[in-house]
C-alpha cells in the first residue's frame, strides 16, 4: 500500500507516525519510507540509528527492492496543489492531529482542501494524546465522531518513549521496556486497522 502522512500544522507527529508504522509494515513486507518534508525529519531520524526498513528523501532513487508498502511522510502546511498530487500519489492518507484547538482549527483547512480535491480516502489520527485525568483525547474524538469524520480507533498516547526513539534514530518497538512496549502497542493498532482497511498491496 502506498499511504502518505500530511499535516497543515508541525509538531503533531507526522514523522512519528510516518516512522513508526514503516516499522509495522516493514513486518509485514519490504517497506520504503520516502521523506518529501524540507526539514528532513525522517532522513536525520534514520542517520542516527539502524532501521528495518529503507529511508531516502524524494529527491534519490529507490534502491533497486521490490517494495510492498510505501509510507510519504510529507511536508507541512501542504498547498492544494501539494495536496492534489498527494491524492493521486498515495491510496490513503494519515491525518494526524493533537486533541487542541491549534491542531483542530489546522485539521479543519486540511479537510477543506482535501474535499477541494476530491480526496476522500483518509482517516484522523489523534496523537501526543495527553494521560488521565485529562479528558482532551475523549473529548476531540467525541467532536470529530460527532461530525462524521473517520476517527482511528486508536489513539497516540502522549509518552516519553516516542522522543528517546527519535533521538536515538530507533523505534519503540525496537526498545524492550515497558513505556516503549506500550508506545509500540499503539502504533501497531493503527497499523492493524490500516491493514483491514482494503488498501491494496503494491510494489515499485
Ligand atoms: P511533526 O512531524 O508533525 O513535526 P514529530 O513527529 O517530529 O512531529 O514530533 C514533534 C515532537 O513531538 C518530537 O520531539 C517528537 O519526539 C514528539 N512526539 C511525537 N509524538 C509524540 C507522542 N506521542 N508523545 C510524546 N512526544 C511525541
Amino acid at each position: 500500500m502506498i499511504i502518505a502522512i500530511a499535516s497543515f500544522k508541525g509538531g503533531v507527529g507526522k514523522t512519528t507516525t510516518a516512522m513508526h508504522l514503516a516499522g509495522f509494515l516493514q513486518s509485514h513486507g519490504p517497506t520504503l519510507l520516502i521523506d518529501t518534508d524540507p526539514n528532513q525529519s525522517a532522513i536525520a531520524w534514520a542517520k542516527r540509528g539502524p532501521l528495518p526498513f529503507d529511508v531516502i528523501d524524494e529527491w534519490h532513487e529507490a534502491p533497486a527492492t521490490d517494495y510492498h508498502h510505501i509510507v510519504i511522510d510529507t511536508q507541512a502546511r501542504p498547498t492544494p496543489d501539494d495536496f492534489a498530487i498527494l491524492a493521486d500519489s498515495s491510496e490513503f492518507l494519515i491525518l494526524p492531529t493533537t486533541p487542541d484547538i491549534l491542531a483542530m482549527d489546522a485539521l479543519a483547512l486540511t479537510l477543506e482542501q482535501l474535499h477541494d480535491v476530491g480526496a476522500y480516502r483518509y482517516r484522523i489520527l489523534l496523537t501526543i494524546i495527553p494521560p488521565k485525568p485529562s479528558k482532551d483525547g475523549e473529548q476531540a474524538r467525541t467532536l470529530l465522531q460527532a461530525a462524521n469524520l473517520p476517527v482511528f480507533a486508536r489513539g497516540i498516547p502522549r509518552s516519553a518513549a516516542y522522543r528517546k526513539a527519535a533521538s536515538d534514530g530507533s523505534l519503540t518497538g525496537l526498545v524492550n521496556n515497558a513505556a516503549a512496549r506500550k508506545a509500540w502497542a499503539a502504533y501497531e493498532a493503527v497499523g492493524q486497522e490500516l491493514l483491514t482497511l482494503g488498501v491494496s498491496s503494491s510494489s515499485v
